[in-house]
């Protein structure tokens, strides 16, 4: 066994700059090897990752396989289906390069963990050493704790151990960027994989927009656009969809080609390095990330939430629906209220949703519809660039009512409200709902009782707000 060789085992982190893993790897200039195990059957099949996420995926792998090559780093793309048969591939290619370890950074839903875990037996098995590193998130999961030692189940609280966390004597070195690694030797065995290129170009899908450009370049330019300006208004101006207030980072978080550790430096130099005062869009940007941590730990410390089940288990008595034609009519953006049908078409269309829009449009399902939060969970995997299960999850539980910290379920959002609200003038709806383009004044927010001539094929709404509101009452009342 080679002393030195090492692997860098990529998953949701396309990146080379700044990235824990990759950045131990290199130190000391050891010999480097990098391997990527796509899983299509675990990603669209179990986890339900549709064609935009896989898309951005391929794209952005092919960046870090060129920076790679730069490098002169063997890149290996391997098909392995399924998370089980992960162990089994990397203990063979450890065998086959002479590995000495592994590196990787941690992930945390359950699939993945029991996929890790299974990988440190098998390599273990055959005498390979394992780092696991701590990447995708400022802290921890399991470092944030109650006085008592119980995790946080409510946001509040969480952040403010979040901060204080933040905040200790190694905040520096938590924050810092991690070294550059200098170009590694390259590790022996014969690795060049031809094949690359085109297994790769067999998941870009060629109906998607380049609306987010691949690669960390474009991530941290993005980064940079948005803290050297936008920053300063995001709290006055985010839950607006026709304004181009946030960062839309989310793709690039999603899949790690920009480290969140970089997002909080640029939020600092925004703000003079202060967390929570200073600059207003600042801290209130910087919470944002406090619920992508938050719902990271959720995961980890209330595992059921990984296996389809509410938080709060005795939401799972309320009685959902499971009328698949109103739920195609809510996917497609025909349920006659204009904001949500915006907000559908604006997923479908672009693969992304403002986040204002995802709360009325999954409570609008979940609420007036009353259909079951695990659909919609399931369709905005499917359709989203940024498609991640913990925020993804955290979200629906929050708006179906079921989750840690959620909205109570009498507080059922208005469409109309909320479109006369945070769509004001009407601009986002007529940008993606052309039937709508000749509404005048307030009318451009009601749904309509019936068809009319004005709205052309525009659909009556797919049920009335006060009816629907009083049976979403009605639901949960009775059965919790
Ligand atoms: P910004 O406002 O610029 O915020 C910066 C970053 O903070 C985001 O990129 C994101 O990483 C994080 N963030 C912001 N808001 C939240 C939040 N509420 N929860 C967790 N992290 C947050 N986010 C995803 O990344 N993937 C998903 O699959 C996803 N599904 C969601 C489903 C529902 C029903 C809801 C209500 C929210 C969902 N979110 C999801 C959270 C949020 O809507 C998006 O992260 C946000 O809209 C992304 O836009 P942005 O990058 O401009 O965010």
């Amino acid at each position: 066994m080679a002393e030195h060789n090492q692997l860098v085992w990529f998953r949701n982190d396309f990146r080379l700059t700044d990235n824990s893993a990759w950045a131990a790897a290199c130190a000391g200039g050891r010999p480097v090897a990098a391997v990527y195990l796509f899983c299509e059957q675990q990603l669209v099949g179990q986890h339900d990752v549709g064609a935009p996420r896989l898309d951005f995926n391929a794209r952005n792998l092919e960046c870090l396989r060129d920076q790679l090559a730069q490098a002169g780093v063997p890149f290996l793309f391997l098909d392995a289906g399924t998370f089980a048969r992960v162990p089994d591939r990397l203990a063979r290619l450890c065998r086959d390069l002479d590995i000495a370890t592994v590196h990787w950074n941690d992930e945390y839903a359950w699939n993945e963990r029991a996929r890790d875990r299974a990988v440190c037996e098998a390599l273990d098995e055959i005498g390979v050493a394992v780092e696991v590193h701590t990447d995708q998130v400022l802290i921890a999961p399991d470092r944030i704790r109650t006085q008592a030692g119980d995790p946080y189940k409510v946001f509040t609280p969480f952040r403010r151990a979040w901060l204080q966390e933040l905040r200790r004597d190694d905040y520096a070195e938590r924050v810092a960027d991690r070294p550059r690694a200098v170009a590694p030797a390259k590790a022996a065995g014969a690795l060049e994989d031809a094949a690359v290129a085109e297994r790769l170009a067999q998941h870009r899908d060629a109906g998607q927009p380049e609306r987010f450009p691949a690669g960390e370049k474009a991530a941290a330019q993005r980064l940079s656009d948005f803290a050297g300006e936008r920053i300063r208004a995001y709290r006055e101006q985010r839950n607006f969809p026709a304004l181009d207030a946030t960062s839309a980072l989310s793709p690039y978080l999603s899949a790690g080609v920009i480290s969140v550790r970089a997002c909080l430096r640029a939020a600092l130099e925004a703000n003079d390095g202060e967390l929570d005062s200073g600059e207003a869009g600042v801290v209130t940007w910087i919470t944002e990330l406090a619920w992508r941590e938050f719902y990271r730990g959720v995961l980890v410390n209330f595992p059921w939430v990984n296996r389809h089940l509410p938080f709060r288990r005795e939401t799972a008595a309320v009685p959902w629906r499971h009328d698949e034609e109103e739920f195609r009519r809510w996917c497609d953006g025909k349920t006659g209220y204009p904001i949500v049908d915006a907000a559908q078409r604006q997923l479908n269309e672009t693969g992304w949703m403002h986040n204002r829009l995802r709360m009325v449009t999954a409570m609008f399902l979940t609420k007036h519809l009353l259909i079951d939060w695990r659909w919609g969970e399931r369709y905005f995997m499917q359709k989203l660039v940024d498609g991640d299960f913990a925020s993804n999850n955290g979200g629906w539980q929050w708006s179906a009512s079921t989750g840690t910290d959620a909205q109570p379920y009498f507080r059922i959002f208005n469409p109309v409200t909320q479109s006369e609200k945070f769509d004001p003038d009407g601009e986002f709806i007529r940008r993606f709902v052309p039937e709508l383009r000749d509404r005048r004044g307030k009318a451009i927010h009601q749904p309509l009782e019936s068809a009319d001539m004005l709205s052309g094929d525009y659909p009556p709404a797919i049920v009335e707000h006060r009816f629907a509101r009083e049976r979403a009452l009605n639901a949960f009342k009775q059965n919790l």
